[in-house]
């Protein structure tokens, strides 16, 4: 790959340091961040049949410890969001509690209880991410992508939404999407925002993590199965099972992608041990 020509044309940039919301040090060989979708998709065109990972804020993705030799396409500068009415287009990048409180301002209900949620509206597109009750999915009016290089607008009947899951992703790169909301009030939408943060404040951990390190199993969570399993406050390197929520590994300092990854190893083997329960990692490894 001619990396100079990314750097001059998309003002790319070689080994830079990666991103994840975990915070482990290590840095990607060419990390792209188109700020609009015409650069996005040029910048897909250009790299071909080059490998790269599509990845938005990192608040779910565990890149690798030291250097990761790969191409990273990054929405994270692609923000912005238009409202019409009671509908809002907002570009991949776009935070979903930038979003929400867009909408919050306008009296538009619907977002309150993703807005906590810290990742960008593609990376909620294409994990179909939830909280109380509430996903993606349910909120979702459309969504344009990319997929073999031609741009294309999907219904959510046609993006493939299940549990934390979707037909999104490399193959279907999330460019913007469209929300519907439901009229309501400024003072009434902003308390509903509260409220969920606050209940989220009580039970989740503050330190830097990726959220839940697993999925729910049949609507337990997984954090459930490894406190049973006594595996609260566990470590390895610098992961630690968060005393807080048994459902986040959080770095208690220095930890690495091979502490966090082991961690979650151990976790998977003694719930199943301690009760036949295997656990599924909700959070994506690049590179695997
Ligand atoms: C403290 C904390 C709390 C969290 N709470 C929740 C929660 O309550 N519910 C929940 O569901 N998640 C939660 N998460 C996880 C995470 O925030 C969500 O999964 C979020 O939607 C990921 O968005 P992102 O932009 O960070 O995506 P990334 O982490 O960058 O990417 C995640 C995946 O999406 C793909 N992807 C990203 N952007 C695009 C795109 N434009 N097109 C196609 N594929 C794309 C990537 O390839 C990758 O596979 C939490 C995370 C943290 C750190």
């Amino acid at each position: 790959m001619d990396a100079q020509y990314f750097v001059e044309r998309f003002g790319a940039r070689r080994r830079a340091p990666s991103f994840s919301s975990y915070g482990n040090a290590g840095t990607v060989g060419l990390l792209i961040e188109p700020r609009t979708k015409e650069e996005f998709v040029a910048a897909v065109a250009a790299l071909g049949d080059e490998s790269f990972d599509v990845a938005g804020r990192g608040t779910n993705i565990l890149f690798p410890d030291g250097e990761y030799d790969a191409a990273v396409l990054t929405t994270r500068a692609m923000t912005g969001a238009e409202f019409c009415g009671e509908v809002a287009v907002a570009l991949a990048g776009e935070r979903l509690s930038s979003l929400a409180k867009k909408a919050a301002a306008r009296g538009l209900s619907g977002l309150e209880r993703l807005a906590a949620i810290p990742g960008s509206v593609g990376g909620a597109a294409a994990m179909n991410a939830g909280a109380f009750g509430t996903e993606f999915a349910d909120v979702a009016l459309w969504v344009d992508v990319l997929a073999d290089g031609k741009r294309e607008r999907l219904c959510p009947d046609e993006c493939g939404f299940g549990y934390r899951k979707s037909a999104l992703g490399k193959d279907a790169i999330v460019l913007a999407a469209a929300f519907s909301f439901a009229r309501s009030d400024r003072a009434a939408v902003e308390r509903e925002g509260r409220k969920y943060a606050a209940l989220r404040a009580a039970s989740q951990p503050k330190g830097r993590s990726l959220g839940s390190t697993f999925k729910r199993v049949d609507g337990t969570s997984a954090g459930w199965y490894i406190e049973r399993a006594g595996l609260k406050g566990a470590r390895e390197g610098g992961a630690e099972i968060s005393q807080k929520h048994a459902g986040f590994i959080v770095n208690a300092g220095g930890g690495t992608a091979a502490d966090y990854l082991a961690l979650a190893d151990r976790a998977q083997r003694e719930v199943y041990k301690d009760c036949g329960v295997r656990l599924e990692l909700e959070v994506v490894v690049a590179g695997r």
